[in-house]
């Protein structure tokens, strides 16, 4: 606290990121990163246009990524918004789509940042419970609101929703915008951008951080009617005109066009999710059904603080949120067959059995 501040940072509660020690040996599987690495396409794309041009500022709207971005789903580049990994998208969205006379809703197990952005600019939210099965019951959010935001599927607990419902929430609501915030979809989840054209209160956010494995270059979108979209980019043009970076701009270009190195990292992942399920499974923990690069479990004795930290002591890191009702829970993100192997032992050491 300083008398410096002005006076809403003493009350801002900011979202707090999963570690990233340096720890010889880590294996790291609290962030839900991409264990397979990005599009080599992608890096030789970065490694073409690391030369003097870096004194040129970028081109503020991503002409090029956004008509990839466009091709790719089968849209228009005026539907497609771009920003510094999908936290800005979102952030940009709370400010310009979401704030208004009656509240926001979202789940009360989802995305930590979405309280985080609500106060930050200041928007009446309302956190609708998820059932006892830690599902998102649509039914609850036949209310009035001003918004609506989503994750699908739903962070951290990897649950999906059926793009039936989804399209029955959006329809329900024509006066309120509906994000869908999608960073895990390539996982198994049905996507919502088929919607589009048909629903002008659909924003879909996505990234490149988690089926692309692009965490450390930082670009996530938006997909959706171009007002929705040209909000956005009043927002973000009043913010920071060139959140993408030139190396940024054509690597993400090269990552969404390569299309089979998408495909071939989300099959992996996918298998080792259902391997490292049923290890668990016989473990006695409880899995939440997921749809994500990673799971979400309980153990049927052994506390969720108490596990993650026997794990951390032998160098496995997985993330845990002291929470209400979620605390015993913890989240793991999907490695190589040979990280979950390792995961699994260092469980068995820890259970003894
Ligand atoms: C990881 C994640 C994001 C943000 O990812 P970026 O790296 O900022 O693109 C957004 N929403 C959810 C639910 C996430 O888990």
């Amino acid at each position: 606290m300083s008398r410096y501040w002005s006076p809403i940072v003493s009350r801002l509660r900011p979202y707090v990121a999963g570690e990233q020690p340096r720890i010889p040996g880590l294996v790291k599987l609290n962030t839900n990163e991409n264990p397979y690495g990005p599009s080599p396409k992608a890096l030789g794309a970065i490694r073409k246009v690391a030369d003097d041009r870096l004194r040129l500022y970028p081109d503020p709207a991503a002409t090029q990524l956004r008509e990839a971005i466009a091709a790719r789903f089968g849209l228009t580049a005026e539907e497609v918004f771009v920003g510094n990994g999908s936290d800005e998208v979102l952030a940009h969205a709370f400010q310009a789509l979401l704030n208004h006379d009656l509240p926001l809703l979202y789940p009360d197990v989802s995305y930590s940042f979405y309280p985080t952005y609500s106060l930050l600019y200041g928007i009446g939210a309302i956190e609708i419970p998820v059932d006892d099965k830690f599902r998102i019951r649509l039914s609850d959010y036949d209310r009035p609101c001003g918004a609506i935001i989503i994750p699908n599927p739903n962070a951290p607990t990897g649950i999906g929703l059926p793009l039936a419902g989804i399209e029955a929430l959006l329809a329900a609501h024509p006066d309120a915008v509906v994000v869908i915030d999608e960073a895990y979809v390539d996982f198994g989840g049905e996507s919502a951008v088929p919607l589009i054209s048909r629903y002008p209160n659909l924003l879909v956010i996505q990234t490149l951080s988690k089926s692309r494995s692009f965490a450390g270059l930082r670009v996530g979108f938006a997909l959706g009617h171009r007002d929705l979209i040209e909000a956005l980019v009043r927002v973000k043009d009043s913010f920071n005109s060139y959140p993408l970076d030139r190396l940024a701009q054509v690597a993400a270009t090269a990552a969404i066009k390569d299309e089979a190195w998408l495909e071939t990292s989300r099959r992996k992942i996918i298998a080792s999710r259902e391997s490292l399920v049923r290890e668990l499974e016989s473990l006695d923990f409880e899995v939440l059904p997921s749809q994500a690069n990673f799971v979400f479990a309980r153990h049927e004795s052994r506390s969720g603080a108490s596990l993650q930290l026997a794990l951390r002591e032998r160098r496995v890191l997985v993330r845990h949120f002291a929470k209400p009702r979620i605390s015993e829970f913890l989240r793991i993100s999907i490695g190589t067959d040979e990280e979950c192997a390792l995961l699994v032992s260092t469980i068995r050491e820890i259970l003894a059995v």
